[in-house]
């Protein structure tokens, strides 16, 4: 049986004390920072996208909390890749599981890994610590400098 519990915090743990694509990305194409004042989440994306608008590469840096550390990497991880067109639905995906109501299944098809993420929901205030990189990936692909969950 999929234990989303248990598997959310296995996966939190692991992705905070060994966050993957962790570092600055030079050169790169997009970057932006992201800032959520409700927790102190700061973090920097850096990502490489090609002529045919596919993330090649995508690392961040930045001090979370451990939510928003594993959302990052998760993410990064997720997105590599993928076309900014797919980044976009994966992008509604995720909003969509992170806000839904805690009785709706994750779509573990379309999500992944990320799927294990929904247990944020039983800790809404947590929910922009793990929305925060997926607002910042965004704001780099349409050109802004940044973004706030706020
Ligand atoms: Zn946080």
């Amino acid at each position: 049986m999929f234990d989303l519990h248990s598997l959310y915090q296995q996966v939190i743990v692991d992705h905070n004390k060994s966050p993957r694509n962790y570092g600055t990305l030079s050169p790169c194409s997009h970057d932006a920072e992201g800032y959520n004042p409700l927790c102190g989440d700061q973090l920097h994306l850096y990502l490489e996208i090609d002529d045919d608008d596919v993330i090649k590469q995508a690392r961040f840096e930045g001090e979370g909390c451990a939510i928003s550390t594993a959302s990052a990497s998760l993410m990064t991880q997720a997105i590599i890749g993928l076309t900014t067109e797919q980044f976009a639905a994966l992008f509604d995906a995720f909003h969509h599981m992170a806000t839904s109501d805690t009785q709706e299944a994750p779509d573990q098809e379309r999500l992944g890994k990320l799927a294990v993420l929904a247990g944020v929901r039983e800790f809404p205030s947590r929910i922009k610590c793990a929305t925060l990189c997926w607002h910042t990936a965004k704001a780099a692909i349409d050109g802004q400098p940044s973004a706030k969950t706020e």
